[in-house]
Parts: C-alpha cells; structure tokens; sequence
C-alpha cells in the first residue's frame, strides 16, 4: 500500500504518497501510542467529519497525549488531502502516534506526529448483494472491560484481538467475527458495531460500555427511531440471537451490512434491514 502515486497530508505538510514515511523507532510503533479515525467520503463530502475530528482528539487525550493542531486544522487538512487526491468516494484515515524522541515506556518527552491519507473507496456492493448478508464467525477473544483498557479510545492496541479474530474467521470461511465481551455479553464485530431485530420488528444492540459507541451506531440508531423503529439497547447473551431473525452491522467502512450467519445462528435480512440500509445511503448521499 505504500508503492503508489499520491499524497498524505503529514505534519503540516502535503507529501508525495510514498515519502510518507516516520522513524522505525516511533513509540507509536513499539507501545502502540498510536490512535486514529476511519471517516467516509461520499460525492467529495467527508461524512461526520467533525465528529470524528472530535473522537481523535478525545481518543488522543486517553492515551495522554494531544493532538499539536486545532480541530479547524485537522478538518482543513482533510479537506486538502481528499482535493489533492481527487477523491469522490472514498475513505479518510486520520491518525495520530507518538514519535522517535526516546525509546521507554514512559514518552512523557515525545512529539506528537499527525497524518491523514484519502484514497478511492466507492461502495462496492449494490444493495441487492448487500441484502444475502456476510456471514461471522465466533471469536475466541474478549473485549476487554473498562477496567483492562481503555476502551473508549479508537486506539491501535485494542486492535491486536480485532485483527487475530478476524484471521480466524477467515481462516475458517467467516467474512468476519462477533467478539463477546469479558463478561460473556456479545459486544462488536472487529470493526463495526452490532444489531438485531426480532419477531416483532424491535432493534436489539448490546450497551457500548467496554467498547467504541460507533457514530454510525449513533446515526442508526437515531434515523430507526425517527422511522419509528423500537430501538432497545441493552446487555445480550449469545443465546438471545436464537429468537432474532435479522441481524446487521453498522460502521464507517460497514455503512448497514446486514448478516445472515452468526456462529451457528441464521438471519434472514428482510424489510427492516432494507429500510435501514437504504435510509442509511440516502442520508449520507445528502437526500
Ligand atoms: N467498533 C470498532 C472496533 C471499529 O473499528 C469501528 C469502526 N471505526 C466501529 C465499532 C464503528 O465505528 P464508526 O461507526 O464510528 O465507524
């Protein structure tokens, strides 16, 4: 991914995509001082994108460092970054890491680097494709709880569990996988946030307190309820998914993916899934 034309917005400057480069002996690198965001562009539009400005410095402030540019400047830069690439759809990485200044556990002493990369991202499955679902696997690991980690923080080191269950799934033919939380209770997929829908046309979706509380989980949330959807957020058991007939995704880079297998679980994404997977395309289109 580094070999190409392009440019990455780094530190106050616009480099060419391959000079985009920072010492091998980051703290970022070594003790995973290193947060970020994944932002969506649609018709040259960055979605949300103050939100997510504000989720980096908050997530930045967790892991006690901060972010050396205003918010108005990481959103200037953004804007730059997707002009000088020429993005129309596509995804934003935003993030911020410590740097090479000393090679400790304590980092009191490092600077803080900030970069932010756009490349072409259009959606690829039309909602006919999107309507089968994906299928996930169960996950051998746990979120941690608010007491191990700190979870509220888009944090590269929460990710290490993400990305080994997510090889296991796809190991064993899964697209993706559920990961419970440390208590049992089902908590995310690697990179979005988790719904189901019963019998009776009401949303479920497990309470965000030992995991990211996605914006667009938000915004889902938000829009099912002004389609006067029941939305209920609570703890769930894994065997709660055995009366659930619908189940989906949401996320940045997820948008609505609805589900059709978890573990040994099947869903059978219908209307709502539907309502919610084009309302959710409407909105972000701007109609
Ligand atoms: N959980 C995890 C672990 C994620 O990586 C993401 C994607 N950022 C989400 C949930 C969904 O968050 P959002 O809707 O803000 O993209």
């Amino acid at each position: 991914f580094d070999d190409r034309d392009g440019s990455i917005w780094l530190d106050g400057e616009i480099v060419p995509w391959r000079d985009a480069k920072t010492h091998t002996l980051s703290h970022g690198l070594h003790y995973a001082s290193l947060v970020f965001e994944g932002e969506r562009v649609y018709s040259g539009v960055v979605f949300e994108g103050v939100r997510h400005t504000k989720r980096l410095r908050q997530s930045c402030n967790i892991l006690d460092f901060d972010i050396p540019i205003t918010d108005d400047e990481v959103e200037a830069a953004k804007l730059a970054v997707v002009e000088a690439n020429n993005i129309v759809d596509g995804y934003v990485r935003a993030f911020c890491w410590r740097g090479s200044e000393m090679m400790a556990i304590s980092a009191q002493q490092t600077t803080t680097h900030v970069a932010i990369a756009a490349w072409e991202w259009p959606s690829y499955f039309d909602p006919e494709t999107k309507m089968k679902g994906i299928t996930l696997d169960i996950s051998q690991w746990r979120r941690p709880s608010p007491e191990s980690a700190p979870v509220q923080a888009k944090a590269a080191g929460l990710y290490m569990i993400c990305t080994l269950s997510k090889h296991a799934a796809e190991k064993k033919g899964f697209q993706d996988s559920l990961m419970l939380d440390y208590r049992g209770y089902i908590a995310e997929a690697t990179g979005a946030n988790v719904f189901f829908i019963d019998g009776e046309g009401t949303i479920h979706t497990p309470i965000p307190d030992c995991f990211l509380n996605g914006i667009t989980r938000q915004t889902v949330i938000e829009m099912a309820k002004s389609m006067q959807i029941k939305v209920v957020e609570r703890h769930m058991n894994p065997e709660d998914m055995a009366s659930m007939k619908e189940c989906f995704l949401t996320g940045t880079a997820a948008e609505v993916t609805p589900v059709s297998q978890i573990g040994d679980y099947k869903f059978t994404p219908s209307d709502i899934s539907r309502q919610l997977v084009d309302g959710y395309e409407n909105l972000v289109r701007g109609r």
